[in-house]
């Protein structure tokens, strides 16, 4: 029935039939079988938490990615705070963020008292721009964030000669890029720090959950302590020895993940290579179909990366089009189409703008775009019907709204 559906027919928002009766969303977790076995095997071990999944699933974490640590957090929100932390960053500190991100990455900055300062991305990949780096670098610069827009790894190579030249520390919020791979390298083993997301949204899910990738024993050591309230010690170790004793050097918090968690991590990143490729056939799929429609512009991809698709956005051509960005989204809605915008800039956000003073014209490239994208759905238990339904759905619309 859905095939019957011709560009010409009425819009849903216009009282038309839609393309599709049911939502489909922008994303979603995969859980199958073995997934759920795993979980409910780690339900009837004795240790529910702080057990030996959680070893072994940094373990395998740290082998995907190639990085001698893998530290396992609650979420990437606590990821990225464990990370602030680990560096030492204070009050006084700056450490430079792109403004097109999820606003944890800045936030994070906030938790340890230091400033957010906010980066340009490249117009046309909406990655941090290492030339709005440059420009930001101050004498209290102490770190740059990269973030893997997309699932598009930064200009690392870019980035680090940046941070080299002035004494910083290089993270990548990793939080879209699972998977993906930037010359050969893989994500999570690009910059000093690497942290990762695992949320159901995610290119894998623990439900909630985070990761921090490093080759440095030292910080992995203290994100270790700060996400067990600062203790030295685990309760485990403290019944080996015998003793009640233990210190806390530091507070810290409560960000551990539980074992059940880590059997779910563990059994899901056997297959994310799998997923991975599926998220890169359906954006091929879309960038194909793309090709042909003048009002729509897909965020570039470099050449030099893999992209692990955590998102697909496309930048409307507005000067084509009637219509603005929120007529669209509202015209996608209604089509069943369960599209999405990525990111408002973080410096136009109010706590932002009142504590900082950050205003519009501060990143004119990110505020440009941010009038025009628009997030589609790709996830891997999409199906070749519902990635033909999103084309027909973006066709019809865009050739309904075109100048
Ligand atoms: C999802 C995400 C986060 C936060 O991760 P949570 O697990 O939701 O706390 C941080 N940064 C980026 C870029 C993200 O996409």
């Amino acid at each position: 029935m859905e095939t019957t559906v011709q560009d010409t027919d009425a819009l849903a928002i216009s009282g038309g039939d839609p393309v599709r009766e049911e939502t489909l969303a922008y994303g979603g977790q995969t859980i199958e079988d073995d997934d759920i076995h795993a979980v409910a095997e780690t339900l009837r071990a004795d240790l529910l938490t702080t057990g030996p999944k959680v070893d072994a699933f940094e373990e395998a974490f740290a082998d995907f990615v190639g990085t001698k640590e893998a530290v396992a957090v609650s979420n990437g929100t606590a990821a990225l705070h464990a990370a602030m932390h680990a560096i030492d960053i204070g009050p006084g500190d700056e450490v430079i963020v792109p403004t097109i991100t999820f606003a944890a990455t800045a936030n994070s900055v906030t938790f340890e008292g230091g400033t957010p300062v906010f980066a340009d991305v490249d117009p046309d990949t909406l990655l941090l721009a290492p030339e709005s780096v440059e420009e930001k670098v101050s004498p209290e610069t102490k770190a740059i964030v990269g973030v893997d827009y997309m699932g598009q790894p930064c200009r690392y190579d870019a980035l680090r000669d940046i941070a080299d030249a002035h004494d910083l520390v290089l993270l990548d919020d990793a939080c879209h890029a699972t998977g993906g791979s930037y010359k050969g390298r893989p994500v999570g083993s690009l910059a000093d720090l690497n942290t990762f997301s695992l949320h159901p949204v995610k290119n894998l899910t623990t439900g909630e959950g985070g990761m921090i990738t490093t080759d440095d024993a030292g910080w992995a050591k203290k994100m270790r302590r700060f996400r067990n309230h600062g203790i030295t010690s685990t309760h485990h170790e403290r019944a080996e020895e015998g003793s009640w004793y233990y210190e806390i050097p530091e507070a810290g918090y409560n960000y551990r993940l539980t074992d059940f968690q880590c059997a779910l991590g563990m059994s899901q990143l056997q297959k994310l290579p799998g997923w991975v490729e599926r998220r890169r056939e359906v954006a091929a799929r879309y960038d194909e179909a793309f090709r042909s429609m003048e009002s729509i512009e897909p965020v570039e991809r470099r050449d030099d990366a893999k992209c692990a698709y955590h998102l697909y956005v496309i930048r409307l051509a507005l000067a084509r089009l009637k219509a603005d960005r929120k007529t669209l989204f509202e015209a996608l809605q209604a089509e069943g189409i369960g599209v999405n915008v990525h990111y408002i800039p973080v410096h136009l956000q109010p706590h932002y703008r009142e504590n900082l003073g950050t205003e519009p014209g501060l990143c004119p490239n990110a505020e440009a775009a941010y009038e025009r994208i628009l997030t589609l759905p790709v996830f891997p238990r999409m199906t070749e019907s519902d990635v033909e339904d999103v084309i027909r759905a973006v066709r019809k619309v865009v050739s309904t709204y075109r100048r």
